[in-house]
């Protein structure tokens, strides 16, 4: 039943969020493809802007537009209040303190940036007076780097590279039928030769929420707290509330672009030890002490890993997009988000099943009732139909939903398959939505004989 979740919200007197009272903010939801309304259900690859998002940047460009530090005059001032700012909101976004926020430009950046600092320092770059504390976590020959089965490329190639450089083996905790991971089986492969713990909190084919502070737990257990421990946040940022340091992970990443934020933006948050203890991935202007033809020093973090130009407006509309979901939230109550998010979750797998010929990625049949905690997003393959097939089909009646595999190779061959279908939904998407979608696709099937 899709609509029980906000029926006992209802009825519990508690507010309800209708996703309707915050559309016309999204200017692009209002454009029509292919002679139909846009129905976008492809917000896990990017999301759209609000219209404050849009404002923030462009009110920065056209009044405060400079470089930031070290300018000497007014407007780059400014434009340093602003960015700096822009770092304490998102940071307060999850929970953490500035210093702890690194701005990259993206996840799959921030990515790099660990697995690149773990390089240079097994390569015997350690920051002076870090060398014991990074040693942990920089793998050499017989060590391990543990990821998951579902791991986005961006969280599994840089950790493939890293081990190829440093004779270390990635290894990959399994995935069930069910789409959770085999914390069994994870149980077993984290040991004390463990040095790196990377893993997705959500899913971005499954729609999966992983148990975070299980897995940190396990890689402590096995250890003794030793192993970093990396969050690809991604997915759940846009999706649930995030407190970063509860959770325990050492470092994390998150891109802008998905969570309403502009492209070219992201951050890697960072325990204060962890990021005082790694040494920097882009060398260059803006994170160094003195530099000399012999040598350089280099500034604390968060500078250290902020080489080159900033992306100021970036941050500046990053850190509005944070502030307008925290309106949004305030306005409506977390509790009501989270419920609207679960009723859409729901209504889309629920339906999707019920759909002759359908296959969801990460549903064993039946076996779903409703224990596993996941976001609305799901990947599904259609019987006999090519996934590029079932996305024009759906884009001809105005749905966008992401086709192929999803940066998951690894995952969708563990599957079976090499392509799916994603449809994935946002802070805008409403049950009209994802009843718009289903009708489409229970007519893709039909057309093709
Ligand atoms: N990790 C996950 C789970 C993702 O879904 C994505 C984006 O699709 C990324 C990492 C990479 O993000 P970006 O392309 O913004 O760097």
């Amino acid at each position: 039943d899709q609509t029980a979740p906000q029926t006992a919200q209802q009825a519990a007197g508690k507010p309800v969020f209708d996703p309707a009272a915050v559309r016309d903010d999204f200017p692009l939801l209002g454009v029509e493809v292919n002679g139909e309304p846009l129905v976008y259900l492809d917000s896990a690859a990017t999301s759209q802007r609000p219209r404050a998002v849009l404002d923030a940047e462009r009110r920065f460009l056209e009044t405060v537009n400079s470089a930031v530090h070290r300018g000497a005059h007014t407007l780059a001032a400014e434009a340093t209040e602003l960015f700096e700012g822009a770092r304490a909101t998102v940071a307060g976004f999850v929970g953490a303190e500035p210093e702890q926020l690194v701005w990259t430009s993206g996840a799959t950046a921030g990515l790099n940036l660990v697995a690149y600092s773990l390089g240079n320092a097994a390569a015997g770059r350690a920051v002076p007076g870090h060398e014991d504390a990074v040693r942990q976590w920089v793998p050499g020959p017989g060590d391990d780097i543990v990821v998951t089965e579902a791991e986005h490329h961006a969280n599994l190639v840089p950790w493939l590279e890293l081990a190829a450089r440093t004779g270390a083996a990635v290894r990959a905790i399994p995935v069930h039928d069910d789409g959770t991971l085999d914390l069994d089986a994870a149980g077993a492969l984290l040991t004390p030769r463990t040095r790196v713990l990377a893993f997705s909190h959500v899913s971005n084919v499954l729609g999966v929420v992983n148990p975070v502070e299980q897995l940190v737990a396990l890689a402590r257990e096995a250890t003794g707290g030793t192993a970093l421990t990396v969050l690809d946040a991604c997915q759940s940022a846009p999706h649930l509330p995030l407190d970063l340091p509860a959770l325990g992970v050492d470092v994390a990443v998150f891109s802008g672009h998905k969570v309403l934020g502009p492209n070219g933006i992201g951050a890697l948050y960072g325990r204060a030890e962890v990021l005082e203890a790694l040494p920097p991935f882009l060398l260059g202007g803006s994170m160094i002490t003195t530099v000399t033809l012999e040598g350089a020093e280099y500034l604390p973090p968060p500078q250290r890993f902020e080489a080159g130009t900033q992306p100021v407006s970036q941050a500046v509309a990053l850190a509005a997009a944070v502030d307008y979901q925290r309106a949004v939230a305030d306005r409506f109550g977390t509790d009501a988000l989270l419920a609207h998010e679960r009723a859409l979750e729901r209504q889309l797998r629920h339906g999707l099943r019920e759909l002759p010929g359908i296959r969801l990625l990460g549903d064993a049949a039946g076996t779903d009732d409703g224990t596993v905690e996941r976001v609305a997003l799901q990947a599904f393959e259609v019987d006999g139909v090519h996934a590029h097939d079932v996305g024009q089909l759906l884009d001809a009646r105005g749905v966008a939903v992401r086709v192929g595999h999803h940066c998951a190779q690894p995952l969708h061959r563990r599957f079976g398959t090499t392509a799916s279908v994603r449809a994935s939904a946002g802070i805008y998407t409403t049950a009209h939505d994802v009843d718009v979608f289903l009708d489409a696709l229970s007519g893709v099937r039909s057309y093709f004989g």
